[in-house]
């Protein structure tokens, strides 16, 4: 047990529930949300915390949200859905891949201390504190300035313990090129999650990120590229290898965005996914229970996976 960030306040680990660990209540260029809240569609606030509170009723006790101030991060809003709907949630310090050009000039310390700042006293003027570090590389692997983030990241870490999550890239392993960054900066790779793992069916892959004490995200549902129903496939093998304790399923679902017209719910995914927060429930579970997943493994899903990696375990 732990006592973590949420945006409300501390939250005792053993409180986390049901833990979706990758998800977005809202996503759009940085400052747009509080300049322009219209652009989200109309109602956005009450449709979030309609859906949020559904999704309470349904069992989802918390959910981190991944999104960096890069992606438009809005801590007040952040704290009004959470607080309106019950759900907890987790706010996020880092970045993910709009860097700025600046960024090759800069030494990671100067950068840990904003993601330091944002833990430990609160993000932009609010006492909101973020719960988690973010990083991100993609196709083509860690570039300079990711490498510079990446190096703040670990400083941050070691300055707070706040776990790591890395968007990353599996199809090209990037994996091991972010984790031997962060290992040389000290970091136990118990602390650090690979997120959009399930954009991959290699388990060999998956499995070496686990033995050297890495959790994985597989937050990507319904995803594209791999199938989704191939993606619960690969989950049940990581399960049958005895890893669902470092699993964190999750959806990377946009629960708003930037809208060119102004709509009442279109939303990103509404047609691939319906179900929203809720498509781990309703489709994968269903699915991993058809494929011989026992009720006991179905009953830690979600729950001891995000504990064990917020705990460090
Ligand atoms: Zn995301």
């Amino acid at each position: 047990m732990a006592l973590i960030n949420s945006v409300l306040g501390p939250l005792d680990t053993k409180d986390l529930g049901f833990t979706l660990c990758h998800e977005h209540v809202m996503v759009g260029p940085p400052g747009f949300f509080r300049d322009y809240p219209e652009l989200f569609g109309k109602n956005v606030v009450e449709r979030l915390v309609s859906k949020l509170k559904k999704s309470k009723q349904a069992g989802i006790d918390t959910i981190v949200d991944c999104t960096t101030v890069d992606l438009g991060r809005d801590v007040n809003l952040l704290v009004e859905v959470s607080r309106r709907s019950g759900v907890n949630i987790i706010a996020c310090t880092g970045w993910w891949l709009n860097t700025p050009a600046f960024f090759t000039d800069i030494s990671p310390d100067r950068i840990a201390d904003w993601f330091v700042r944002d833990i430990q006293q609160g993000i932009g003027g609010t006492s909101v504190k973020a719960g988690v570090l973010k990083g991100a590389s993609d196709m083509g692997g860690v570039t300079a300035e990711g490498n510079i983030v990446l190096r703040a990241l670990a400083r941050a870490h070691r300055q707070t313990d706040v776990p790591i999550v890395l968007h990353s890239f599996p199809r090209g392993q990037v994996g091991k090129e972010q984790l031997a960054i962060l290992t040389e900066e000290g970091v136990n790779p118990r602390r650090i999650k690979f997120d959009h793992s399930n954009d991959t069916t290699d388990v060999g892959y998956l499995v070496w990120l686990m033995q050297q004490g890495c959790y994985l995200g597989l937050d990507r549902y319904p995803g594209e590229g791999v199938p989704p129903r191939q993606r619960t496939v690969t989950m049940k093998a990581l399960i049958d290898a005895g890893y669902a304790g470092k699993l964190c399923p999750s959806h990377d679902h946009l629960m708003s965005y930037l809208q060119p017209e102004a709509t009442e719910d279109a939303e990103e995914g509404m047609q691939t996914n319906p179900y929203g927060l809720l498509y781990m429930k309703e489709v994968v579970f269903k699915h991993l229970r058809e494929i011989g997943t026992s009720g006991e493994i179905l009953g830690r899903l979600c729950v001891e996976g995000p504990r064990n990696f917020f705990e460090g375990k």
